[in-house]
C-alpha cells in the first residue's frame, strides 16, 4: 500500500448518493507530504462527498492544530485553524484541474486522491502573519534575531576565509554554531 492509498475516494463505486470520511492528518502523514508551509500537525478532517447530475461535490472541514515558525523568533508555535473548503469533480478523459475547484479525473480511474488538498487546505488556513502571544516569545532567540540582522551584512563578507589550511577547520566551528533556523532567515534575507 502507498503512503497515500487511504487518501483516495472512490467516486465511480460510490454506493449512495453520499459518502463521508474522517481523517487526521497527523506528523507522520505531514512529513509524508513534505510540504513548505507545515511539517508538523494535527488536523481532523471531515469530507462529504454529494453525487449530483453532473458532478461530485467534495466538502471538507478542516479542524486543528499546526506548529510552524513564529515569524518573530523563529520558534515553533502552535497554531489553530479551521477551514471549510470545496472541490467538485467531473469525470472525463483525462486529469485537469480547470479553475481552483474544479477538478476532472479520467472516468476510467473514477477516483480521486486527496491528499495533496487537504495539504492546501490546511497551508492556506495559516495566516500571512503568525506571532506567539505577547511576551511568548524566545527572549534569546529574539534578541539574537535582532543582533543579527543589524551583523548580517558585515557576516556576508567574512564568508571567505584566507587562512589557508586552516580554512576548512574554521568553516566547520561556524556550521556548528549556525542554528537550523538561521538558515531559513537567511533565505528570505537573502530573497530581500
Ligand atoms: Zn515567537
Amino acid at each position: 500500500m502507498g503512503k497515500f492509498d487511504k487518501y483516495k475516494i472512490d467516486l465511480k463505486g460510490m454506493q449512495a448518493d453520499s459518502a463521508k470520511y474522517e481523517f487526521v492528518l497527523d506528523n507522520l502523514y505531514f512529513a509524508h507530504i513534505d510540504g513548505p508551509e507545515v511539517q508538523k500537525g494535527k488536523v481532523n478532517v471531515t469530507l462529504t462527498v454529494k453525487r449530483t447530475s453532473r458532478a461530485f461535490e467534495l466538502s471538507f472541514q478542516t479542524d486543528g492544530i499546526v506548529w510552524v515558525p513564529c515569524d518573530r523568533c523563529l520558534d515553533e508555535m502552535e497554531l489553530p485553524i479551521s477551514s471549510s473548503d470545496k472541490l467538485m469533480v467531473k469525470f472525463g478523459r483525462e486529469y485537469a484541474e480547470e479553475g481552483d475547484n474544479l477538478i476532472v479525473i479520467p472516468e476510467e480511474e473514477g477516483e480521486i486522491n486527496v491528499a495533496w488538498f487537504m495539504y492546501e487546505f490546511v497551508a492556506l488556513s495559516i495566516p500571512m502573519k503568525h506571532v506567539h502571544a505577547p511576551g511568548k516569545c524566545n527572549k534569546a532567540m529574539t534578541s539574537k534575531l535582532s543582533k543579527h540582522i543589524k551583523t548580517s551584512a558585515d557576516e556576508d563578507s567574512d564568508e571567505v576565509f584566507d587562512t589557508g589550511g586552516d580554512e576548512i577547520v574554521i568553516e566547520e566551528e561556524v556550521e556548528e554554531q549556525v542554528d537550523p533556523r538561521w538558515n531559513e532567515l537567511k533565505k528570505i534575507l537573502d530573497n530581500n
